[in-house]
């Protein structure tokens, strides 16, 4: 039950977070489907999900309902045991992509982390360089902190960990030299979320596959956000006409509980052996839980090809804006339901004040590598949600 107003759950959270995070002067109480409402009473519109996390909508019955069923049976063993919700998840994710072995985690970072780790075991001695892309986003734990091509978070935590490359952004001949023999992986996201909904074109993300293959490098790619239905196909890979050969997974797979994935071939995985890598709470039952029925949810007929039909309309009104305010919209771009209006320039200085302006209004949304405002509402958003969000959006513009 509530008991404060948002004015003094700021006060009293203020006392005792450490500075990391720069919160919006709410405090959220509950949230159904795609709304949220805060200590006031205040309601909202929420096309943030919890930074692409809640994609079935907050509280989602069959998620609530796996959730309790669950920490009423098992909530934690280690993985020193078998435990169903964990192994039925581990089913559904392989038996609906390339993957033939997981391993669980916590959150996005970990499962990187697994990642590289296991990109370098397999590679062998001396090969441990793994090159990722500038813009790229991989996590905030040192090592993924290192593979993330944007120097801003890097300030103030060197010496970061060896091994990690940068090529710049879209330049195949670049990252081709980059390569040698100390090279393992490479490591990318099939399309920048944080650094600015950012896709990689189809020849682009195949040449880099093809320089994979020609140097007996790992492909790894990110889809901690893009993948579980997010851009209309349970993962992006699908789209893209390329295969990696580890991929990570983690925001969406549990609707809001913490879990994480990174899934390989069962080739590569046979360098993981007993020891070699673990997690206390990694894959923990009630997460795994949720985690199957978030899955079960988004594979069954005719969910993703709605979050198509909704991603191309909502797509279709962020043109329509960019038409009408040419001076600060110059491009929309992603796939599925995450999308960006990219500012221009002149557009890019108001990119903070139309996310506050949105918020006052009870629409959550944010501007990502100060170049794009970003939209990923939960996948069941609605066309009417879709129009209201726009609505807003255009007076909001208008206004400026
Ligand atoms: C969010 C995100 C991460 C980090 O995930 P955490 O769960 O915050 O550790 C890594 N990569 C991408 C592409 C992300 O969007």
């Amino acid at each position: 039950m509530n008991t404060c107003t948002n004015k003094q759950w700021k006060e009293r959270g203020d006392k005792v977070f450490i500075g990391t995070y720069a919160r919006y002067p709410a405090a959220m109480v509950k949230g159904a489907g795609c709304r949220l409402t805060d200590a006031d009473g205040k309601e909202y519109l929420d096309f943030l999900a919890g930074i692409a996390v809640c994609a079935l909508g907050h509280c989602h019955p069959r998620v609530t309902e796996a959730i309790h069923r669950q920490a009423g049976e098992l909530v934690h063993v280690s993985n020193l045991y078998y435990t169903e919700p964990q192994i039925r998840l581990g089913e559904l994710l392989t038996g609906n992509s390339f993957g033939e072995k997981i391993f669980l985690a916590n959150s996005g970072a970990e499962a990187n982390e697994a990642a590289i780790k296991l990109a370098r075991i397999y590679s062998g001695e001396g090969r441990y360089q793994v090159i990722s892309l500038s813009g790229s986003f991989h996590g905030r734990t040192l090592a993924t902190v290192a593979a993330t091509g944007q120097p801003k978070f890097h300030k103030g935590f060197e010496p970061l960990p060896e091994g990690f490359l940068h090529a710049p952004f879209g330049d195949l001949g670049a990252l081709a030299a980059m390569i040698s023999s100390k090279t393992c992986a490479i490591l990318c996201e099939p399309l920048q979320g944080e650094g600015g909904v950012r896709p990689l074109d189809r020849e682009y993300i195949q040449g880099i596959r093809k320089l994979c293959d020609q140097n007996q490098l790992l492909l790894i790619f990110d889809e901690i956000q893009t993948g579980l239905g997010r851009t209309g196909t349970l993962f992006a890979y699908e789209q893209l006409a390329v295969t990696p050969d580890i991929l990570t997974m983690a925001k969406a797979l549990g609707n809001g509980l913490p879990i994480g994935a990174m899934m390989t071939r069962a080739d590569i995985a046979a360098a993981f052996t007993p020891g070699a890598h673990a997690s206390t709470f990694g894959g923990n039952p009630v997460a795994s839980a949720a985690a199957v029925a978030v899955l079960e949810v988004m594979l069954a007929d005719g969910f993703l090809p709605e979050v198509q039909r909704k991603g191309a309309y909502f797509r279709d009104q962020l043109t329509f804006l960019a038409e009408r305010f040419p001076i600060i919209i110059g491009s929309v771009r992603g796939m599925g339901l995450l999308l960006g209006a990219v500012l221009t320039e002149q557009g890019a200085t108001h990119g903070p004040t139309i996310v506050t302006k949105m918020f006052e209004r009870g629409f959550l949304m944010n501007f990502a590598g100060n170049v794009a405002l970003r939209f990923v509402p939960p996948l069941i958003v609605s066309t009417e949600e879709i129009d209201a969000l726009v609505s807003a959006l255009g007076e909001v513009l208008a206004e400026l």
